[in-house]
């Protein structure tokens, strides 16, 4: 019975996982969406009040569910994150540790993220086969955009990351300048149902097979200036078309990556994960990529797409091999875990 504790960025998270019986007894994650929507974007010491605010509240509302005796293991997330942040769940944790005589440890928050993806619905796909493995796992959220190989053994190797922008940032950014709200992902997206995705090319970095890194910046810089050289009625006429072209520029260089590595490794399974891992049309490549290389294809819930701490219990349930003794907050933890401190 492991308690996650997570607190990253702007999102305040716990969640009981039982492993014994494959299943989560209590998970509650508190948004701070509207408060940060006005600024665009993660103000950390407005997160920081507000995660000090929210642990109680969400303590209170787990002791209602479940008796905290149950609690036989506390797993928080160390990093990396915004520093506040991180340092308020881990003195939650830790607390709690103390009055329940439990032990904590902590977990990378990505390596949480991957292995959200095999959060499976059914119980049984979320055993963890050998041969399932290697894994292919693409964690596309508003601060990542990493491609990596995940052994049996869970150690990760970093295949691609973005030399610039996430691609949640990405999105962010494209529907900030389109005047929609933050965050713009799911905004784009309903504006692109109704498009037409060819209608307008978006440049797209690093296509070529050797490449092995992402660039969302000159996407954003080529979406201003075409949004400048066209009159209002233009760009409300053909907004949907925008739209959708701006998001398939996005979602295409996403799968066209993963199949280039696909092609070249010896992959048994994809898996997405990370706040874009909402995106329909994303999924459904991602898809397409498991159905064309016989593959079994991981999507986790989009309830397990934002950051939450189901995922935290869930790494520290099924991979104790990987979690941190030494419990410290690290903003910067690289996710081979090289270097903690950063
Ligand atoms: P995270 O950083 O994991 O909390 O995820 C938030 C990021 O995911 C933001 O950049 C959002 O714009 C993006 N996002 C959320 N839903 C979608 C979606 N349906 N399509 C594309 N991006 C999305
Ligand atoms: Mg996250």
């Amino acid at each position: 019975m492991i308690l996650g504790v997570e607190s990253s960025c702007d999102d305040t998270g716990l969640a009981l996982w039982d492993g014994r019986k494959g299943q989560f007894l209590y998970e509650k994650t508190s948004s701070q969406i509207d408060l940060h929507a006005d600024y665009g974007g993660v103000v950390p010491q407005l997160a920081a009040r507000e995660h000090l605010r929210n642990f109680p509240l969400l303590l209170e509302d787990l002791m209602q569910h479940v008796d905290p005796s149950q609690i036989t293991g506390i797993a928080v997330t160390c990093g990396p994150g915004l520093a506040g942040s991180l340092a308020l769940g881990i003195a939650f944790a830790e607390s709690l540790g103390l009055i329940l005589h439990r032990e904590v440890v902590g977990i990378h928050h990505l390596r949480g993220h991957i292995l959200s993806s095999f959060m499976d619905r059914d119980p049984r796909e979320r055993r963890f086969q050998m041969d399932n493995f290697p894994h292919l796992s693409l964690l596309v959220s508003g601060g990542n955009t990493i491609l990596s190989e995940l052994d049996a053994d869970f150690n990760v190797r970093v295949l691609a990351e973005t030399m610039d922008d996430a691609a949640g940032e990405a999105m962010d950014k494209g529907a900030k300048l389109l005047g929609l709200k933050y965050p713009g992902g799911p905004e784009i997206e309903r504006f692109a149902a109704s498009g037409n995705e060819k209608r307008f090319r978006f440049p797209q970095a690093f296509t070529g097979d050797g490449e092995m890194a992402f660039s969302f910046s000159g996407l954003k810089t080529s979406l201003r200036y075409m949004l400048e050289k066209l009159n209002d009625e233009d760009r409300c006429g053909q907004f949907s078309d925008i739209c959708a072209s701006y998001q398939f520029a996005v979602v295409d260089i996403l799968a066209r990556k993963m199949e280039q590595n696909l092609k070249r490794g010896n992959f048994k399974s994809v898996g997405l994960s990370g706040g874009v891992a909402n995106n329909r049309q994303l999924r459904m490549r991602v898809q397409e990529l498991g159905v064309k290389y016989g593959i079994h294809c991981y999507l986790p819930q989009p309830k397990y797409t934002g950051d939450n701490a189901s995922m935290i219990a869930f790494a520290a349930g099924v991979d104790g091999r990987h979690t941190l003794k030494e419990i410290d907050f690290y903003p910067r933890w690289s996710l081979e875990g090289r270097d903690r401190k950063g």
